[in-house]
């Protein structure tokens, strides 16, 4: 982080929340909240582009504090939304803490759980709302929110909000809540769909941006391995995960929950305890969530396995290791999921496996951090499992329509292809192979 003689006495807050930001323990302020504050305190609305871990949520949060200032009335005067419960918590959570020694009620809303405790804390009396959209639009309409007196609006992770289809809860916001409002718009990306929306949303923005758009996060070292199936990408994690000790606080991507759940099986008492291994993706309950994510903040648990959707902004903090077990279709969620470590001057790294159908995608996510991630070969005592057919067949379907997305006119090589891989002898899948002479790893061109 930037060194500056700043400290956040110089933004004329006041003593409740200077109190608690030293009892936060931040004793400086980031790049991000050395430009926003300023500018929010003055009113003025904001265009932020920053990933989580920059200090972004205290960057709007203690400006929107300093104008609620103390509990007023019963109805909200600032609303924050998220994409997902587990950002709207975390939000949630540090407007909490900095707002201790405020009497300033904060609510959280979303969905997957009952809405009967949420209505109770809203009927209590409620400052700021922090919520998910569906949950904040359903309760909207059984008439437990007054929007009229909002004052203060904004929308983290815009770029997943939209990612995540909730761009007609947020333009049917837009159209219910007051027009004369300071709106602030904090997005990990800046994508056309992005700028489109602040343009919506925002009334002459000043933009601040820590990072130039998509760069990846300083601090991680990042790696590629051309692994060619799915049992070698287990071989390999399970390797890293034996061998190496400074894997201590692993988490693991998955592009999709059926994926995620073969990983966790895979690994399942094999490779490490079952109280030491987590997955948490769509299908797990709120609570379970939530649980298996504070046993891993809190290092009980060794590897935690995500989609993005559940992983998006989640604030875990010192992750020893991200490992792409898939790479991401959306390729921002790259950017994303390596932003989980390397935070805090700590130096994290990021692993991801490739396979002959990813080529397309790692160059277009390449593309997007404008550097070549460094390829590494696989280790010497890895064993490489041969490929099964169908996964093999998948993954050449997959590379004619990259093919074709790229040049329409194209036909398909996959059929002849496939006449190819029906002579040459069988891969049952089940056969592993000492890397040495196997000839199973796939060189690419
Ligand atoms: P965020 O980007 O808002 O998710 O914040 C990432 C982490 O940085 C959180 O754990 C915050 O508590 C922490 N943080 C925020 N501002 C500061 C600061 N000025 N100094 C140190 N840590 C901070």
């Amino acid at each position: 982080m930037q060194t500056t003689q700043n400290t956040f006495e110089q933004f004329k807050l006041n003593r409740q929340l200077l109190n608690a930001i030293e009892e936060a323990g931040y004793t400086e302020p980031t790049p991000i909240q050395e430009q926003a504050i300023p500018l929010a305190l003055a009113g003025q609305d904001i265009l932020g582009i920053a990933q989580t871990g920059t200090g972004k949520t205290a960057a709007y949060s203690l400006p929107l504090l300093m104008r609620i200032k103390y509990a007023q009335g019963e109805h909200p005067r600032a609303l924050i939304m998220a994409p997902t419960r587990e950002l709207a918590m975390q939000i949630s959570e540090a407007i909490t803490q900095l707002a201790k020694y405020t009497d300033i009620r904060t609510v959280v809303l979303y969905g997957g759980v009952g809405p009967k405790t949420q209505i109770e804390n809203l009927r209590k009396g409620v400052d700021i709302i922090v919520a998910t959209p569906g949950r904040f639009m359903d309760l909207y309409f059984q008439e437990e929110i007054v929007v009229k007196h909002l004052n203060v609006m904004v929308l983290d992770e815009a770029d997943k909000m939209m990612d995540m289809g909730f761009m007609p809860q947020i333009r049917k916001l837009l159209e219910i809540i007051p027009t004369k409002r300071q709106n602030m718009l904090f997005s990990a990306t800046f994508s056309e769909k992005v700028e489109r929306l602040s343009h919506e949303f925002l009334e002459f923005p000043t933009r601040i941006e820590v990072t130039p758009q998509a760069t990846t996060a300083e601090m991680v070292s990042q790696t590629l391995y051309e692994v060619p199936n799915f049992r070698t990408k287990i071989n390999l994690l399970t390797y890293f995960l034996q061998t190496r000790e400074d894997f201590n606080r692993v988490l693991i991507f998955t592009r999709s929950r059926e994926v995620a759940g073969l990983v966790h099986d895979n690994l399942l008492n094999r490779v490490v305890r079952e109280s030491e291994l987590k997955v948490i993706h769509a299908n797990k309950g709120q609570n379970t969530r939530i649980n298996a994510m504070e046993a891993f903040r809190a290092g009980s648990v060794r590897v935690l396995v995500a989609t993005d959707v559940v992983a998006r902004g989640i604030d875990i903090t010192e992750v020893s290791h991200v490992i792409n077990f898939d790479v991401p279709l959306i390729y921002e969620d790259y950017v994303h999921r390596i932003g989980r470590t390397g935070r805090a001057n700590k130096i994290g790294e990021a692993i991801t496996f490739m396979t002959m159908a990813d080529e397309y995608h790692i160059r277009k996510i390449e593309k997007i951090i404008r550097m070549e991630i460094p390829r590494e070969e696989l280790p010497e005592e890895l064993e490489i499992a041969s490929t099964p057919a169908p996964e093999r067949q998948d993954m050449l379907r997959e590379i004619d329509n990259q093919k074709r997305k790229e040049d329409p006119t194209f036909l398909g090589a996959f059929h002849e292809k496939k006449k190819t891989f029906h002579n040459s002898p069988k891969a049952t899948g089940r056969g592993v192979s000492k890397r040495k002479g196997s000839g199973g790893r796939s060189k690419r061109k």
